[in-house]
């Protein structure tokens, strides 16, 4: 008998041919190493999960769970001889529970389809990853995905209540609560955010819900320099003024996007920075005017309340496409990196310096309010000098966010691409915690081994 024959799942959902296995076994991180996975297994329930996993342990055989495949750390590329275990047909929102705020999801429930669902009762859930069309609420969870609106609303550990996992031993236990509040035992549902496939093999997850929020005002702000609308962020922030989204979008990505989508857009200024402002009536007015008044401090060249609400759909559109609009010019390599606000300026300058020094057009886009940058190396197909030289620069990046005080990974997860980040940001000591933390829930070490650290 061979593992195949003991994972308790129906043939048709035991996919071993190598060219179907290798689009699934992959993420969205283009530089990434990938291994050649024993099958690929598509789960419809937490008990086939569990018998996955179980007979993984017995076999010591790697398991690397799977939403969408649109993470960009390599997160979830396969490992040699493994199992890929694709949770994406465990698509069902099981609950919306309008009076205590809250739903339950299975893991493959697409972040827009969750968010459609709960509107209809006029709630919202908050985390919006700008690959929300596509990617799933566990591996939202997995990788405690950001987005455009957390700068005000937060992260997606802010909105798990609790989770249900199967443990590296093939356990089902359930971690966390529904009730608004409850400190009962440690948080490990909070740990298990974030954790990238390596403690527990997500289920089933409870979220908090908000009201929908009030319609936005967009304030537009358009720069000679990137370096300019760095003192913007910084001095939003110094302002006192929250922002629902502040994202910013240089020349190369609008660029891009236009050419692929022919929306129109101008590539005039060097950088675009957009706010979003849904303070109600009169607040979120005098917000507008405040962060006009920023724009044009830091020396914006042209700064505007948008009045045309298409337009200013059209500019957050072309943010959240910036990033495969520029992958169909080439390899891309992704940095994650993330700042003190007051620290933005200097970081986009180190990292127009890192371009400069090493030859390689870097494209950025950043949850500027966050601090949480995303500068985008492109190479040509092929390049292989330009591919080794944008590694160096991808490395002075990592570096000069850690000399600023910041950290390597805002929101992608560390996944393959920012191990040697880790190291560099984490000390021995609280690395061998990360250690003990994973023996604990995953003995044989069959949960993603080789991922984070
Ligand atoms: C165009 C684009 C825009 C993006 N924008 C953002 C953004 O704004 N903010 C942001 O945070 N990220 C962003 N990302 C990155 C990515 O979308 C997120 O990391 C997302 O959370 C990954 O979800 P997924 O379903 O695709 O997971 P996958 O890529 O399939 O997996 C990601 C990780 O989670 C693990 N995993 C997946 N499902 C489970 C599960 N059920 N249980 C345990 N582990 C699991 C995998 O093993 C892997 O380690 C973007 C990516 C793209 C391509």
């Amino acid at each position: 008998m061979t593992i195949l024959d003991e994972l308790g799942i129906p043939a048709d959902r035991v996919l071993t041919d190598p060219d179907v296995t290798a689009s699934l076994s992959h993420d969205d991180a283009e530089w990434a190493p990938v291994g050649r996975p024993l099958a690929v297994v598509r789960a419809l329930t937490a008990e086939e999960v569990q018998s996955v996993v179980a007979a993984c342990y017995r076999h010591s055989v790697p398991v690397v769970a799977r939403g969408a495949g649109t993470g960009l750390s390599g997160g979830a590329n396969a490992v040699d001889g493994g199992i890929v275990l694709a949770l994406d047909r465990m698509d069902r929102v099981l609950e919306i529970d309008p009076l205590e705020r809250l739903a339950v999801v299975q893991p493959g429930v697409v972040n827009d389809d969750l968010r459609a669902a709960v509107a209809k009762e006029g709630l919202w859930y908050p985390p919006d990853p700008a690959s929300s069309p596509w990617s799933t609420i566990g591996g939202n969870v997995a990788t405690n995905a950001g987005g455009l609106c957390c700068v005000k609303y937060g992260v997606t550990r802010d909105y798990v209540l609790g989770l249900q996992m199967v443990t590296g031993t093939g356990e089902l236990v359930r971690l966390g609560r529904r009730t608004a509040k409850g400190v009962a035992g440690y948080d490990l549902a909070g740990l298990v955010v974030g954790s990238e496939g390596t403690l527990g093999i997500v289920t089933e997850v409870t979220v908090k819900l908000r009201p929908l929020p009030p319609p936005a005002i967009t304030v537009a702000g358009y720069f000679a320099s990137i370096v300019d609308a760095g003192e913007a962020v910084a001095a939003s922030a110094a302002a006192g003024l929250t922002p629902a989204a502040l994202e910013l979008v240089d020349r190369h990505c609008l660029a891009a996007v236009d050419a692929w989508k022919n929306m129109g857009l101008s590539v005039e200024a060097e950088v675009v920075l957009l706010a979003r402002l849904d303070e109600p009536g009169a607040a979120g007015e005098l917000a507008a005017e405040r962060m006009v008044a920023c724009f044009e401090g830091a020396g914006a060249t042209y700064a505007v309340r948008s009045t045309d609400e298409a337009e200013s759909e059209a500019l957050f559109a072309a943010r959240r496409l910036a990033y495969p609009a520029l992958e169909r010019l080439g390899p891309v390599l992704t940095e994650d990196v993330c700042v003190p606000k007051g620290r933005v300026p200097e970081m986009l300058g180190r990292i127009e310096k890192a371009a400069t020094d090493h030859r390689i057009t870097i494209a950025n886009i950043a949850h500027a309010g966050d601090g949480n940058l995303h500068p985008l190396l492109v190479v040509d197909p092929g390049d292989e000098a330009a591919k080794a030289r944008a590694q160096l620069a991808f490395d002075d990046i990592v570096a000069a966010a850690l000399e600023l005080g910041g950290t390597v990974t805002g929101e992608h997860g560390v996944g393959l691409l920012k191990k040697p980040g880790l190291v560099a940001e984490l000390s021995p000591v609280v690395l061998d915690m990360h250690r003990s933390v994973k023996q604990a829930l995953d003995p044989r070490g069959i949960l993603n081994p080789g991922k984070v650290f």
